[in-house]
């Protein structure tokens, strides 16, 4: 399976990392070696002083696809979860700077973390979402997929004129505003509307 992350899908988020609003999806891989092993701790590696939290809605892909039409999008997923797209910020930044790409940034051991537990996408208006992050009890991320730029359908069409979508892969749509670093100790919680999906300690 491939991970598929989108960056910079909303609007606040853009601008709180000073970046350009982008006139298409900005879309990143990572490799399966990135997910997170079920019910793990997050270990912060050696070579970064500022691991960030993104909190993402996920959608897993159930068919495989390409070049599928925004009309038919919805046929490719039916279950929704949320993740944590990890990133070295500091190495990123650098990375950004140089003009070169993210991979160590963001594809590292353990940078994708999804939730134990996955949701029927018919329980909800996927148009408007919302979603969550606590850290150590208090919230510091907070998102609606109404403020996304590119909506679910919208991306699955988007990216599958790249690459070929199979089963199981996954895509993260991109973080609201509220970024920041984690620090070893911290407990991480995340909501999709008021069920509780994922947990995760930074050790
Ligand atoms: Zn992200």
């Amino acid at each position: 399976m491939k991970i598929i992350c989108i960056g910079r899908n909303y609007a606040d988020h853009v601008q709180e990392l000073a970046n350009e609003k982008p006139d298409s999806p900005v879309i990143f891989l990572k490799p399966d070696s990135a997910l997170l092993a079920k019910k793990q701790p997050f270990f912060i590696p050696p070579f970064t002083n500022e691991v960030h939290h993104e909190l993402e809605l996920v959608i897993k892909i159930n068919r495989l696809g390409k070049f599928i039409t925004q009309k038919f999008a919805h046929k490719y997923y039916d279950q929704i979860g949320l993740g944590l797209d990890l990133t070295a910020r500091d190495l990123q930044n650098e990375l950004k700077s140089k003009g070169l790409p993210w991979e160590k940034a963001k594809a590292f051991d353990g940078a994708a973390v999804v939730g134990h537990k996955w949701m029927d996408k018919q329980k909800f208006d996927l148009n408007n979402l919302n979603f969550q992050l606590n850290k150590n009890g208090q919230v510091v991320q907070q998102g609606n997929t109404s403020l996304m730029l590119w909506k679910i359908d919208e991306l699955i069409a988007y990216v599958s004129t790249f690459f070929t979508l199979k089963i199981g892969d996954l895509i993260f749509t991109g973080t609201p505003a509220g970024v920041g670093k984690i620090s070893e100790g911290d407990y991480l919680e995340a909501f999709l509307e008021s069920e509780k999906l994922l947990d995760l300690k930074i050790r």
